[in-house]
């Protein structure tokens, strides 16, 4: 087979939040970066059908998890653009507290990365008129108990209400990396590779001087003097570890939190066509400092049925009624930890998490919340897809539900936001990586992805990822110069 040979001055790994920011912003001061993807490059006429898409953007076609009672499914994108080419668009910055709590840039260092962020990806609220029903309906509950909805911030340009963010935005509306810092990173002359996935790496004198991979049609080298992972907080730090690059702190891999996440759906006697308009639209963050975000998570009808309980011809009587359907979702700022461990096989990383019994009450005490609004406005049936009650007809069996034994392996849960796994941290003692995003014990290694985000964030984290690895970039090419 052919090895293809590259050099440059960087090297990174990933196009997705993190490693597009960093080659754009290496890129844009001069430094010779080169930008390797396992993915390809599709264009927002390429996304096909919901499936199709799946099986194209979505590593081992969405079936990658969390090992653990119950297993956590935890999506991740394989394109340029990464997971942002798959994600809601929902844009958030950083909590203050959590900022200045952590031991990476403060926020005086990084507020001017967020707005050069938010700047580039069109950030601003979404209009009343994309919400669509689900967040209508929703809104009637709200405001007959009081309690405050509000329309998410989002990365769009143009939206049509396409309903499918999750799938490939098929208008281009939304401004994820492959639209907007990788372009940027290729105008300003970075080398983007395709289908070239990275599987090893190739060290001189002890010393890390580049990596090789596999092509469809061959193998590849590639040589620099600084090589960038953001692979994404779960392939990343098994990376490191298949390769004991790095792990002199011993904290590589562990620290994993997730935000779990799971759905109420309602049932109403009106049409609530939940899939048209932002599946994101709307949130509710009164539980806030109980670690409790809810936003919206519209599904198009395929994905919205499989998600539903029963069978037989209950399952086909509520099928038919798919239209009067309402969903919204439940994140958790999690206190449980996982990890992440070397793949077995092939596998590019094994990870475990297994939610602790307070998270389990968290869920629980949103899904009431939830119930309750959704009653407020006037659904017939809840699915919480919880057991013992998966179905809900009443306030009455909400109650019970509020007040049954529950647990973890009882839920049914998904998660979408791992980070934690290579923590940014003052010592290479308690993390992997400096504030600059550097290896503590490699200083030609940088690590800029979901991975470096040392807690629960509470918030979705695309933009905080971008911001952090534009503050490291700019550091790194003020250091290296050109
Ligand atoms: C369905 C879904 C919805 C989401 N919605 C939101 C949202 O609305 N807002 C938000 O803030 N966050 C959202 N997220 C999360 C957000 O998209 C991610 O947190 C973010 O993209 C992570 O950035 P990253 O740089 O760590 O990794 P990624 O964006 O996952 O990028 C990693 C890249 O590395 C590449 N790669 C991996 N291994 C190799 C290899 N061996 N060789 C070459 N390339 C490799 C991958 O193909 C990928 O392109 C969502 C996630 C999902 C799954």
């Amino acid at each position: 087979m052919p090895t293809e040979r590259y050099t440059a001055k960087v090297a990174i790994v990933g196009t997705g939040a993190g490693g597009a920011t960093a080659a754009a912003v290496l890129a844009r001061a001069g430094v010779d970066t080169i930008l390797i993807e396992q993915g390809r490059y599709y264009k927002p006429e390429d996304h096909g059908d919901i499936l199709t898409s799946m099986r194209r953007m979505y590593v081992n076609g969405g079936m990658t998890l969390a090992l653990g009672n119950p297993p956590v499914p935890i999506p991740l994108g394989c394109a340029v653009g990464g997971t942002t080419i798959i994600n809601s668009s929902t844009c958030f910055r950083p909590p203050r507290a959590k900022v200045d709590h952590w031991e990476g840039p403060s926020w005086e260092a990084l507020e001017p990365c967020l707005r050069e962020v938010e700047t580039r990806l069109h950030v601003g609220p979404a209009e009343e008129s994309l919400l669509g029903n689900n967040y209508q309906v929703l809104k009637r509950g709200c405001d007959k108990l009081g309690i405050a909805i509000r329309p998410l911030a989002h990365n769009l340009y143009g939206c049509k209400s396409s309903g499918r963010c999750a799938f490939g935005c098929p208008t281009g509306a939304k401004q994820s990396t492959d639209r907007t810092f990788v372009p940027d990173a290729i105008e300003a002359g970075t080398r983007l590779y395709t289908e070239h996935t990275v599987t090893d790496v190739i060290r001189k004198g002890g010393r890390l001087v580049g990596l090789k991979g596999e092509t469809p049609s061959g193998a590849f080298e590639v040589y620099a003097d600084v090589i960038i992972l953001a692979m994404g907080a779960l392939t990343t730090p098994a990376f490191l570890l298949r390769h004991r690059l790095a792990t002199g702190s011993r904290r590589v891999g562990r620290g994993l939190r997730i935000h779990p996440a799971c759905r109420v759906a309602a049932e109403f006697d009106e049409i609530i066509d939940g899939h048209v308009g932002l599946p994101q639209g709307a949130c509710i963050d009164h539980w806030a400092n109980r670690g409790i975000m809810l936003e919206g998570i519209s599904l198009p009808p395929g994905p919205l049925l499989s998600a539903l309980p029963g069978a037989g011809a209950r399952f086909k009587e509520l099928a038919a009624h798919w239209r009067q359907i309402a969903t919204f979702g439940i994140m958790i700022s999690d206190t449980s930890v996982g990890r992440v461990m070397r793949g077995i096989g092939d596998s590019p990383f094994t990870a475990i998490y297994q939610l602790n019994q307070a998270d389990t009450e968290s869920m629980r005490f949103a899904m009431v919340r939830l119930g309750e609004l959704y009653f407020a406005a006037g659904a017939k049936v809840l699915y919480t897809n919880a057991l013992p009650y998966p179905v809900i007809r009443s306030m009455d069996e909400l109650r019970k539900f509020e007040s049954c034994r529950i647990r973890p392996s009882g839920l049914e849960l998904m998660a979408f936001h791992p980070t934690g796994t290579c923590a940014m941290s003052a010592t290479g003692k308690t993390g992997v990586v400096t504030a600059g995003l550097q290896a503590h014990d490699m200083p030609n290694l940088y690590i800029m992805d979901g991975s470096v985000i040392p807690c629960a964030l509470g918030v979705n984290p695309q933009i905080t990822i971008m911001a952090l690895a534009w503050h490291g970039a700019a550091q790194l090419a003020a250091e290296i110069g050109n």
